[in-house]
């Protein structure tokens, strides 16, 4: 039910501190989360709390990175987005203790070859990662190792969020069409990258040819579902 009020404020342009104006609205399921990489560092709320969050705790002389500081920010951030949507849900009328009427509608991710595609993909990817990790990656090789091991899961989980969104009807039509038209854009960009990533490596470790080449086959595949038809179901 928070999520339900979440979503239908965020697509009436009501979503609080979120969607302020020197920020653009929220990347949501739009950037890959890779900050350190990004361009749009100077218009993004997620990067700009986190910078405070981070800078906070170095001030208190803490590590922000320690479970035990981590997990306490995670709590503090669910609470406050809890607040935020009590009191919109307050403003509007809605009562969060008459929760049973509506109900997200559910979506088995599993019905869908994109998805299905995707996980083979994280899950084979996997295996592959182990592997190098157990026989030591090469040096040169470290950011290739870097954006196989971030894009091997982003995938998977952008393809998931992918197709829960055929079935949600709480947003317009075009800003559906913009959350898809977003989310496939970052799963063409990670496989973009792990396909490069795979090949650099490909000619530092001859040995691997068939599990790279199994990888980028599987990586095209899923390429050309986006093409064909990203709705297909099993
Ligand atoms: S700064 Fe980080 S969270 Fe913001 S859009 Fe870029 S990658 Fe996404």
């Amino acid at each position: 039910m928070l999520l339900l009020i979440y979503k239908r404020n965020i697509r009436n342009g009501c979503g609080g501190e979120i969607l302020t104006d020197q920020f653009k609205p929220a990347p949501f399921n739009y950037c890959d989360y890779r900050c350190d990489q990004c361009d749009e560092q100077a218009n993004c709320r997620v990067f700009k709390d986190d910078q405070e969050r981070l800078l906070d705790h170095y001030r208190k002389g803490e590590d922000p990175y320690d479970p035990h500081v981590f997990m306490n920010d995670l709590k503090e951030i669910f609470g406050r987005t809890e607040k935020m949507i009590r009191k919109i849900a307050e403003e509007q009328g809605i009562d969060l203790d008459d929760t049973d009427k509506e109900e997200m509608p559910e979506v088995d991710p599993d019905e869908y070859v994109i998805y299905r595609l995707a996980y083979q993909y994280f899950k084979e990817a996997s295996v592959f990662i182990k592997e190098l990790e157990k026989t030591g990656i090469p040096d040169g090789l470290k950011p290739e190792f870097d954006d196989l091991v971030w894009y091997h899961t982003l995938i998977a989980a952008k393809a998931g969020r992918l197709v829960s969104g055929f079935i949600d009807d709480l947003f317009e039509e075009e800003i559906n069409r913009m959350e898809e038209e977003g989310t496939v854009a970052v799963i063409r960009k990670g496989i973009e990258l792990s396909r490069r990533a795979l090949e650099n490596m490909l000619s530092e470790l001859p040995d691997c040819l068939l599990s790279i080449a199994r990888l980028m086959e599987m990586l095209k595949g899923i390429e050309r579902q986006i093409e064909m038809d990203i709705r297909r179901k099993v």
